[in-house]
């Protein structure tokens, strides 16, 4: 006597694709359009619900729809769960080739069902065509970025899923195959059990790979000004506390620069905004050649900038400085455009943040009034 009854586990298999397709559905409603995928990973899961519907049917439907249908639907599924993944990563998928092998496939399961009828045959197409799509998923998400909890999750569903199809194709050939794929025979039930299981942790993969990339791409809005990717004013300035805090503790220097791009209105009405916009972009890039990786350099607004050079004495200072500022003038790119820097330290006792940048800010407005295209101390 079996303690499972296969076709319950083929119901619950899809049952379990139906639930977390509608999770996956609402999340593709709420999320942002920019997280690609989840539309196809939802109705992926969706043709795998319908799938286990219909080989639960397996006896009780004509063949042609429990097992013809199915495994169509069944192929399908495991495509467009492919395709999202591709999608997910930005990349374009390339239909044909897949479709080709799909149709082919099909073909000879066909001839397996109604022509030669071979159950051992059908059976290692069906579950060949499984290991090579979830493998070729399995590796793409192993290929794109750093592993996180996530990512394992569904590589590791994958790559079991893909394995247990290995298996069934090895047993299927070794023993003897009950031709009941409804019965209580081990190699049945393990695989619509090991399936079933498969298809909720690869479910929940693809929801947490869906909700890291959410997580990183607020955390790059907060953090990140769209247009020049410099630091937004809130970060900067939770950044610059921390190092003010770490300065006070070690008694080291560190030192702010407040930058300020020169008749910059005049550059947006003589050449438009898109080419103010580009300064603005190129200002940065040539700000970020002369940093050291634990500078930071925020935007403020328009096109005043805030740097933050920890562990830096005024001279090192004022020479980084001097050189952004020579930089730019000597540039010989349209539209040409000079800056205007204050520089100070947290040289005063019970110094903040705010302290300091306002004296860097009162030292930029004295290189203004002195004629821009200067360096000042605050
Ligand atoms: P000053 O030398 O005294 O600093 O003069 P200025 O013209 O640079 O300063 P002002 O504050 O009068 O003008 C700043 C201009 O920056 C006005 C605004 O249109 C422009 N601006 C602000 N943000 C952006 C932006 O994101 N893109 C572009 N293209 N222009 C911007
Ligand atoms: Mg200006
Ligand atoms: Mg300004």
């Amino acid at each position: 006597m079996s303690l499972f009854d296969t076709r319950t586990i083929f119901l619950l298999c899809g049952a379990m694709g139906a639930l977390m397709a509608l999770v996956l559905y609402s999340l593709k409603r709420n999320y942002p359009p920019s997280i690609k995928g989840l539309g196809e990973w939802s109705a992926a899961l969706m043709m795998m619900f319908l799938a286990g519907l219909l080989t639960a049917l397996r006896g009780l439907a004509p063949d042609l729809l429990a097992i013809s249908t199915s495994n169509v639907v069944f192929f399908f599924g495991l495509y467009w769960g492919y395709v999202g993944t591709q999608r997910f990563f930005g990349h374009t998928p390339r239909h044909m080739p897949w479709l080709v092998t799909i149709a082919v496939i099909v073909c000879f399961h066909l001839w397996f069902t109604y022509g030669y009828e071979s159950l051992l045959i059908r059976l290692t197409l069906v579950n060949l065509m499984g290991a090579v799509f979830m493998g070729v998923q399995a590796m793409l998400i192993r290929k794109n970025g750093p592993m996180s909890f996530a990512k394992g999750l569904a590589f590791g569903s994958l790559a079991s899923a893909a394995a247990l199809q290995l298996l069934r194709v090895g047993l299927a050939w070794t023993q003897s195959l009950d031709n009941n794929i409804m019965g209580s025979s081990p190699i049945h039930q393990v695989y619509a059990m090991g399936f079933a299981v498969s298809i909720l942790l690869y479910s929940i993969g693809l929801i947490l790979m869906a909700t890291d990339m959410l997580r990183a791409e607020l955390e790059l809005l907060a953090t990140r000004d769209s247009l020049t990717d410099a630091l937004t004013r809130r970060h900067w300035n939770t950044l610059c506390e921390s190092e003010l805090e770490r300065c006070k503790r070690t008694g080291r220097s560190m030192a702010i620069l407040a930058l300020d791009l020169d008749h910059f209105k005049a550059v947006n009405d003589t050449h438009g905004h898109q080419a103010g916009d580009k300064v603005l972009v190129d200002f940065v890039t040539r700000i970020n050649a002369v940093l050291r990786q634990i500078d930071r350099l925020g935007r403020f607004g328009g096109e005043e900038f805030v740097l933050l050079l920890p562990e830096t004495s005024l001279e090192q200072a004022l020479g980084v400085a001097e050189r952004i500022r020579s930089d730019l003038a000597n540039a010989t790119v349209t539209p040409y455009c000079t800056v205007s820097i204050g520089v100070t330290t947290n040289t005063e006792p019970g110094d903040t943040v705010e302290s300091v940048t306002a004296r860097a800010d009162a030292a930029m407005y004295r290189a203004k009034e002195g004629g821009r295209n200067r360096v000042e101390i605050g």
